[in-house]
């Protein structure tokens, strides 16, 4: 499996793990947490363990009868209704197998449009709320400098890319919020695919990309 063979630098965090484990994330981001976890033995076992914490504070909750409509009671619902696919084994190929089930199958099953500089998109079918794009960037083309309003999360499945604040190979995760402004670069020799999901719009500094913005939905 070719993913597998980048040591993946940037994980999830707790709070997106906690939240995740409780079935309460806007569908767009369980996609691409499920998407990570799929890649990475590491936060696959952190995710474990807050599934076991979790489990013990229902035990708990069940037995002291909490009354319906309490915190308990939501993540019990939470809880009954997982939100699966859960984790799910990596297979061949260059989309983890949560994002084949979207796109109904690997990367010549998805439908591409350009949204300028070469770069080009995918938007997924996934609830209101939050979208979920697969992104192209070409060798060495640049996403255009932008800021966040909400929380941005970007996977890289193949390739890579550069900004401001790191480097980020296949596997790795980005988790930008309003604080972080970036121009993503992919790397010179090999095109870059993320999986990118984002709960605002986001703020573009340039004219063109502005103009662009509703047609594109990003
Ligand atoms: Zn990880
Ligand atoms: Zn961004």
């Amino acid at each position: 499996m070719k993913h597998m063979t980048h040591t993946i630098k940037h994980h999830l965090t707790d709070a997106l793990l906690m939240a995740y484990s409780a079935g309460s994330l806007p569908e767009a981001f369980n996609l691409t947490v499920a998407a990570h976890l799929s890649m990475c033995d590491e936060c696959r076992a952190r995710a474990g363990a807050f599934d076991t914490v979790g489990g013990a504070l229902m035990e708990e909750t069940t037995e002291a009868e909490m009354s319906k409509g309490s915190m308990a009671a939501a993540l019990a619902r939470a809880k009954a209704t997982p939100a699966e696919p859960r984790v799910q084994p990596a297979r061949d190929g260059v989309l983890p197998a949560p994002i084949q089930a979207y796109v109904g199958g690997d990367l010549d099953a998805v439908t591409w449009r350009p949204v300028g500089m070469g770069v080009k998109q995918a938007i997924l079918p996934t609830e209101r709320g939050a979208t979920a794009r697969l992104l192209y960037i070409p060798a060495g083309a640049a996403v255009p400098d932008h800021g966040h309003r909400g929380t941005e999360l970007t996977l890289v499945l193949q390739g890579a890319f550069t900004d401001a604040t790191d480097h980020f190979g296949a596997g790795d995760i980005e988790v930008a919020n309003e604080e972080l402004d970036h121009t993503p670069v992919a790397d010179i020799g090999a095109d870059c695919i993320c999986l990118a999901a984002t709960d605002a719009p986001l703020r573009f500094r340039g004219l063109m990309p502005r103009l662009a913005q509703p047609f594109l939905r990003i």
